[in-house]
């Protein structure tokens, strides 16, 4: 099991201070805005950065005092960085030859990585030759090559295009169940996260806003920028709860929440066809209502009829309250001081 223990890293503006672990075989998804401090994390697990203070442990060896090349971690970077001028294979096994592995267990272990990311027909190519995706698929396998007992991935599929994104990342989910180490992916894409991971922790400003199975996350955000960071349409304010009738705090309406077709009159104000699914935005109580789904047969200015199923409605915390509360307490401490 890998686990961090109070790791922290300050620069200038910034600082991250995280505590979390991943289990042997689990993949934890490493999600945040841009400037979250995800690279920074990755960065102090692979001891390619010293942090101020915290562990870094592996089962019961501590790794933050080992130099990076001894902690036996697998790293993909965000732009891959692979050796130009190596074919394929090659650059599977440059880290191999450098920790002096001999002939015959590298061709057998390239062999191996070659089938794993079905590179087979690639492997004397340079990788200019290769796509996007295939680059990606060397730098996990060479990633993986010596038998890492911790994988970190940053931004595996940034580079690509959405559509093949979406595609590798489903090889990647099945790549990654196949290996039994407890393995890191940042992304800043939450359907990537829920795609590819048995836990997500989301990162916010350095600080670790909340963490869960992805079922957890989506189905019970903490605050409104959890929520919103999620892709959740219908997040209330206090003041917006309170006009709709609800208790005074924030909230979220879920889709499954909403039932078109019968209940209280609302307006239909926009329709956006998505294909599969058609989006309506309904003005209802004062507020403006998202829903999506089979094609209503709705257009603006229509009315529409909503129920919703107060049950199903998810009350959010107030967004910094625990922040508040220790400002709060900080200044009782200070005044009380002579
Ligand atoms: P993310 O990967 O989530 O986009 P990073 O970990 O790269 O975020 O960066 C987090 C914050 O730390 C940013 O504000 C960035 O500017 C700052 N930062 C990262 N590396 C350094 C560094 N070597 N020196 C100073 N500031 C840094
Ligand atoms: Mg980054």
């Amino acid at each position: 099991m890998l686990r961090l223990t109070g790791l922290q890293k300050t620069y200038p503006g910034f600082a991250l201070s995280v505590t979390l672990e991943v289990r042997p075989g689990q993949t934890l998804a490493l999600l945040g805005p841009s400037g979250s401090g995800k690279s920074t994390l990755l960065r102090l697990v692979a001891g390619l950065e010293v942090p101020d203070s915290g562990q870094v442990w592996l089962d019961e060896t501590e790794l933050t005092p080992l130099p990076s090349e001894a902690r036996q971690v697998g790293f993909v970077f965000q732009d891959y960085a692979l050796f130009p001028h190596l074919s394929v294979s090659e650059n599977i096994a440059f880290g191999l030859r450098e920790a002096r592995w001999d002939n015959a267990s590298i061709r057998k272990r390239v062999d191996e990585l070659l089938d794993l990311t079905h590179l087979f027909p690639h492997a004397h190519k340079r990788p200019e030759q290769l796509s996007g995706g295939e680059r990606q698929r060397v730098a996990l396998a060479r990633a993986l090559a010596h038998r890492p007992q911790v994988l970190l991935l940053d931004e595996p599929l940034g580079a690509l295009d959405l559509k093949l994104r979406q595609e590798l990342l489903l090889e990647l989910r099945a790549i990654l169940r196949q290996t039994a180490v407890p393995t890191i992916v940042v992304t800043h894409d939450q359907s990537e996260a829920f795609v590819i991971a048995h836990q997500v922790t989301l990162l916010r400003e350095g600080t670790i806003v909340q963490q869960g199975t992805p079922e957890q996350l989506f189905n019970r955000p903490k605050n409104r920028w959890v929520a919103t960071f999620l892709g959740h349409r219908n997040v209330f304010t206090t003041e917006q709860s309170r006009q709709m009738g609800l208790p005074a705090r924030p909230h979220l309406l879920p889709q499954e929440a909403l039932m078109l077709g019968e209940g209280e009159e609302a307006r239909v104000q926009e329709r956006i066809f998505k294909g599969f699914t058609v989006a309506l935005e309904l003005a209802w109580r004062g507020q403006r209502l998202y829903l999506e789904g089979p094609e209503p047969g709705l257009h603006p200015g229509d009315t529409a009829r909503i129920r919703v199923d107060w049950s199903k409605v998810v009350p959010l915390e107030e967004e910094g309250e625990k922040n508040e509360l220790r400002e709060l307490l900080g200044t009782q401490t200070t005044s009380i001081k002579p």
